[in-house]
């Protein structure tokens, strides 16, 4: 499925080298490109963390072959993580909340991981802690924190940034992207802001989440039902730094959905709710730039569509908004 053109000797080598497709609702002058990483082989942006994360916590002999990657993952990064388990002589055990995607746990388990589910209301700070808690009772055990862990924003500046800017020539005016551990995020922001200083930079999140207090945002707390990105506890977000961050884009749940949809009728994109709200900010990013009210060193936008709808079908993300909200 990716766009890789020579055979390849394992699953690894297909992760990243993923499409960059024009959102065909962009503004004539001003091309939004997102960067489609179902394409990956464990189908998310999470596949080029799993891989980083594996591969740096043996060389740094933070574990040793037979050793035990735990993690506290709301599904993708388990994935990745269990892929790149089985290339390398480790185990996985992933700690999920129980409101995350059934279609997630059954894939990981499939790919030879252990999965520990913790009580949804106790979110994922409940889920770190107790990740702690399982590698503290085990030898030969490391839990990488993907919310902590600089490796996270790392594995992004060394692929998916790069990706970006040789994809569009270095001509990157705007990054616009969902947060969730903010690591793909600060990556190629990292990466793009290196070379252009003066690229705009957009977090995007779902109404109900609170990167926008960072921003100086008054916005309060609530449950939503875009998965994979937003925050209900700013401390656990390690590696979100606002310097980098121009301004932060709440998306609704119903603006995510409708726009998810539309995607795949007029556009032929099955994506999920994250790509969604990444869509509607970035277009919306677009739109000011189109109208001259944004000023930027290249009229181009990019963004990140992080993994593919059929992940949360069980969840009915193509039924009514209703049904949507209803079945989480
Ligand atoms: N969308 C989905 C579906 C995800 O699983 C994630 C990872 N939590 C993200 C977006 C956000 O990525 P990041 O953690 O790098 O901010």
């Amino acid at each position: 499925m990716t766009t890789h053109s020579e055979p390849l000797d394992s699953v690894l080598d297909a992760v990243g080298e993923t499409p960059l497709v024009r959102v065909q609702a962009s503004p004539a002058d001003v091309p939004v490109y997102a960067k489609l990483e179902s394409f990956n082989p464990g189908a998310s942006v999470k596949d080029r963390l799993g891989v980083y994360l594996v591969e740096q916590h043996l060389e740094r002999g933070d574990i040793h072959p037979g050793g035990t990657v735990i993690e506290p993952t709301a599904g993708n990064t388990g994935i990745g993580i269990a892929l790149a388990a089985t290339q390398f002589d480790v185990d996985a055990m992933f700690v999920v909340p129980e409101k995350f995607s059934v279609e997630k746990q059954i894939l990981m388990r499939a790919l030879g991981a252990t999965v520990v589910n913790t009580p949804t209301e106790e979110g994922m700070t409940r889920a770190i802690e107790h990740a702690h808690e399982l590698a503290d009772d085990m030898d030969n055990a490391v839990v990488p924190q993907q919310f902590a862990s600089p490796l996270n924003a790392d594995a992004h500046e060394q692929t998916t940034g790069p990706e970006i800017w040789e994809a569009l020539d270095g001509e990157v005016g705007a990054v616009v992207a969902g947060c969730g551990t903010a690591g793909t995020l600060m990556g190629v922001a990292r990466y793009v802001l290196d070379r252009q200083p003066d690229a705009h930079i957009t977090a995007v999140e779902p109404e109900g989440s609170l990167f926008a207090r960072t921003a100086g945002g008054e916005v309060e707390q609530h449950e939503y039902n875009i998965e994979g990105i937003g925050t209900s506890n700013l401390a656990t977000n390690e590696l979100y730094d606002p310097e980098l961050v121009d301004e932060v884009r709440q998306v609704s749940d119903r603006d995510a959905q409708v726009e998810l949809k539309r995607l795949a009728r007029e556009e032929g994109h099955l994506v999920a709710s994250s790509a969604g709200a990444a869509s509607v900010a970035a277009l919306d990013v677009a739109e000011r730039i189109a109208a001259g009210t944004l000023d930027v060193p290249h009229e181009t936008v990019v963004t990140v569509f992080p993994d593919s709808s059929e992940r949360y079908l069980s969840k009915g993300i193509y039924d009514s908004y209703e049904e949507w909200v209803d079945d989480t």
